[in-house]
C-alpha cells in the first residue's frame, strides 16, 4: 500500500518521508538536543554523558556536530540515508516538517519545501 503521508491543521502541504536524508543536511541548520535528549542518545550509544558531549556536541553543549560537510553527524550513508540514532531522535527530528515556525516564516516554508521530496503541496503557493 502506498504511504500517502500526514496532514497536520494549518499546514499547506502532506509529509510522507522518502528517506532523502536531506532534512538531515541543511546548510546553516543545526539540532538542538534538550538535556533528557542528551541523556537518552548517551544512553543508547552506551556512552557516558560527558563522553557523548565531547564527542557529539558542539562547545555550546547543546547542539549537535555536523558530520562531513553540513550533514547531521548522526546521519548515515546508504541508498536511503537513515538515522543512527532513530529511536531516540531529537524531538525537532521527529516533527520535521511540522514545525510551527513553517507556518510563521514564508521563507523557511520555502526552504523545507525545496529540500523535502516527500513534501507534497496540498494548496498551490501563493509566495
Ligand atoms: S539526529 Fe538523526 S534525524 Fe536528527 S538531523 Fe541527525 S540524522 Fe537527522
Amino acid at each position: 500500500m502506498t504511504d500517502v503521508g500526514e496532514t497536520r491543521d494549518g499546514f499547506p502541504f502532506r509529509f510522507a518521508c522518502r528517506r532523502s536524508g536531506n532534512c538531515c543536511a541543511i546548510p546553516g541548520g543545526f539540532v538542538r538536543v534538550t538535556a533528557d535528549e542528551r541523556s537518552a542518545i548517551a544512553a543508547h550509544l552506551g556512552m557516558d554523558e560527558r563522553a557523548f558531549a565531547s564527542r557529539y556536541l558542539q562547545p555550546d553543549g547543546v547542539r549537535l556536530k555536523e558530520g562531513l560537510g553540513h550533514r547531521c553527524v548522526f546521519l548515515e550513508d546508504g541508498a536511503a540515508a537513515g538515522c543512527s540514532i532513530y529511536p531516540v531522535r531529537p524531538h525537532k527530528c521527529r516533527e520535521w516538517p511540522f514545525w510551527p515556525e513553517v507556518l510563521e516564516d514564508a521563507a523557511l516554508r520555502r526552504l523545507v519545501e525545496r529540500t523535502c521530496p516527500g513534501i507534497t503541496r496540498l494548496t498551490p503557493a501563493r509566495d
